[in-house]
């Protein structure tokens, strides 16, 4: 009787799941390119959740953006040097994972980067290589040991005068998780966030078979460098082939060594898989700070994180338990 009872469930549950279709969206969302796709009954419930989550990244970019004068992140910035500044608990949780990073990576990650986007801009207007001088004293604001963080008044203060934070590099990392969190809690049994890249993934397909995910190859963007399989976790991609200058034939990204505030070189873009998108993007911005051995070494060392390198010659380079089908 059990049995047949289980039997039953079973062929149900499997019904359940072939009358859900995929339905995606696509829209600008913190300045980039966002799709949602979500696996529900009809359209207007499609509508429905996709509305909860795009409330939800507009929300999270109100609170991180550095170009919004009102936001919380501003008012610690606007701040630096000068007092500490009691921000949200989601705010202060999203600093001090951050800062751990930092730890994780010996500084390679640093949120405080952010203070050399006054010497490094990638929106066109950068007419001349910055000088050594220049870069020498923007690079002595940075130091994510100078966010004073003190959670008994959820306070964060900025020790220097001039130093400022940026979530450019785990903002779209974090929405996507909090986003995909959200529709999990209102019963999407499978869905895609993808935010400019930065993806999390839950359940199936209608059909029953696995998310792919497509990696971009940095040398021929029409062309995927590979496709993958991912059924419950994040994929994210940090590239510098998208957002560079360029002088005296040099290509310099946008992602900054905060030891030296020269752009990072030698690659062309990283992969990381791991269960959450945050930390996943995260340390694919990592990854090119540290270079390809010390990258790595260090992902290798890391428990369910994976990645995928590719150099500046093209050639692709794997975590020790990754194996690609098809390049
Ligand atoms: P993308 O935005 O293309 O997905 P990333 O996730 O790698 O790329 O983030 C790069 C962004 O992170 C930069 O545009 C900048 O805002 C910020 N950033 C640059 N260097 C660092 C760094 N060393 N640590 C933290 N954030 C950084
Ligand atoms: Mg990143």
């Amino acid at each position: 009787m059990k049995q047949i009872a289980a039997i039953l469930i079973l062929l149900l549950s499997t019904v359940t799941i072939w009358a859900q279709q995929s339905f995606h969206r696509s829209l600008k969302l913190m300045g980039s390119g966002f799709q949602v796709t979500v696996v529900v009954k009809d359209s207007a419930e499609a509508n429905r959740v996709i509305n909860l989550a795009v409330d939800e990244i507009t929300r999270i970019e109100k609170l991180i953006s550095s170009w919004n004068p009102n936001s919380e992140t501003s008012e610690i910035n606007s701040n630096a040097g000068i007092k500490p500044v009691k921000v949200s608990q989601e705010l202060f949780s999203l600093i001090e994972r951050a800062k751990k990073i930092s730890g994780l990576t010996d500084g390679a990650f640093d949120i405080s980067y952010a203070s050399m986007d006054k010497i490094w801009r990638f929106d066109g207007s950068m007419k001349r290589m910055p000088s050594k001088e220049e870069i020498k004293s923007s690079v002595a604001k940075v130091g994510f040991q100078n966010i004073i963080l003190d959670a008994e008044h959820s306070s964060v203060f900025l020790k220097e005068k001039g130093m400022k934070i940026g979530f450019g590099a785990i903002g779209k990392g974090y929405a996507a998780d909090q986003a995909k969190a959200l529709l999990q809690k209102n019963n999407v049994q499978a869905g895609i966030i993808n935010a400019s890249g930065d993806m999390n993934t839950w359940g199936r397909q209608p059909n029953g078979e696995e998310w792919t995910v497509a990696i971009t190859n940095p040398l021929n963007k029409t062309k995927a460098a590979a496709i993958l399989p991912i059924t419950n976790g994040a994929v994210v991609t940090s590239g510098n082939y998208e957002k560079f200058v360029q002088f005296n034939g040099t290509r310099y990204s946008h992602i900054i060594d905060p030891r030296t505030g020269y752009p990072a070189t030698g690659i062309l873009s990283v992969t990381v898989f791991a269960p959450k998108a945050e930390l996943a993007d995260a340390l694919a911005t990592s990854v090119f700070v540290m270079g390809i051995e010390i990258g790595l070494n260090r992902i290798n060392q890391l428990p369910k994180i994976e990645c995928i390198i590719i150099d500046e010659k093209g050639k692709v380079i794997t975590s020790d338990n990754i194996e690609i089908d098809r390049i």
